[in-house]
């Protein structure tokens, strides 16, 4: 395995570089997959959106069943006091986290008294200017919300989203359209999905199977404000393939154009610059 990037970690009033150890084998986290976590970034000394994302990990908390222990604001403070520690301008992901140490009702459960929390920093360069998407349709499906969490962003929803990659690796591509159970499109495997027609951008409506992204709901904000028509609706995979443009959005990588879907190619168009563009004058408060 490659090194750790550089890391910060504060966890129990302290801050420590690299990866210290935090569960041990009788961790319910670690045993049944009861944590959660949120993702933004640092890049350009900038944090956009980080209060949402500071505040989302509460809500993914008490999701999953556990008690948050921190306020919003004191964990945008952290972050703030963990990018500080780094140089300036350097290219981060942070990531707050909570976890269940202890067993709750039935051992299935975790005790909500058990919460644990932590907010972990590292280097992660943000992709390329001109990087792009290459996408395939995924044979695995998003869950409902009957049959997994999908209301928390939880570890324990990756694995399905970890086979679509794989999936896609296998045929050569570097990101999978995932559908939702009845086989409308609902994001990628780590991003939301925008397409263009005719000027107009569409996006699969936010109907609980997949996470609304707060950078979603950014992008839509920035699209509308700047002209744009931008429809929340129900979308197939012939509606992505007959697209003009398709893009990503998600905290990683903000946005990124799709050159490819299967067998067609597609050029990383002008609505995508111009959403880029919006955003990361947004981002630096222009
Ligand atoms: N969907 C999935 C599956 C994701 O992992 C992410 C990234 N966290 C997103 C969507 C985008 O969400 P956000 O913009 O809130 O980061």
């Amino acid at each position: 395995m490659a090194e750790w990037s550089n890391t910060w970690t504060w966890i129990d009033g302290e801050w420590i570089e690299g990866n210290p150890p935090v569960i041990g084998p009788r961790s319910h986290a670690f045993w049944l997959g009861t944590s959660v976590f949120d993702g933004a970034r640092a890049f350009e000394d900038v944090t956009p959106d980080l209060d949402m994302h500071c505040a989302r990990v509460n809500d993914s908390a008490r999701a999953l069943g556990m008690k948050p222990t921190m306020d919003s604001a004191r964990i945008l403070e952290l972050a703030l006091e963990g990018v500080s520690k780094f140089p300036k301008g350097a290219e981060l992901y942070i990531r707050p986290m909570y976890w269940a140490e202890g067993e709750g009702l039935s051992t299935v459960a975790a005790d909500p008294e058990s919460t644990r929390f932590l907010i972990t920093i590292y280097e992660t360069p943000m992709p390329a200017k001109d990087a792009s998407l290459t996408l395939t349709l995924a044979s695995y499906r998003r869950p409902t919300m009957e049959c997994m969490p999908v209301n928390a962003k939880a570890g324990c929803l990756y694995p399905n989203n970890a086979r679509a990659l794989k999936e896609a690796a296998d045929k050569g591509f570097m990101n999978a359209l995932v559908r939702d159970a009845l086989g409308n499109i609902a994001e990628l495997a780590t991003a939301n999905v925008f397409l263009v027609k005719n000027g107009v951008v569409k996006t699969p409506a936010n109907n609980g199977t997949f996470l609304n992204g707060i950078t979603r709901r950014r992008f839509i904000q920035l699209l509308e404000n700047d002209g744009f028509t931008v429809e929340e609706t129900t979308l197939n995979y012939d509606d992505f393939f007959d697209a003009d443009e398709i893009f990503a959005t998600g905290n990683y990588s903000k946005i990124m154009p799709v050159s490819k879907l299967d067998e067609r190619d597609l050029q990383p168009g002008p609505v995508s610059a111009r959403a880029r563009e919006l955003y990361w004058n947004y981002a630096h408060g222009r």
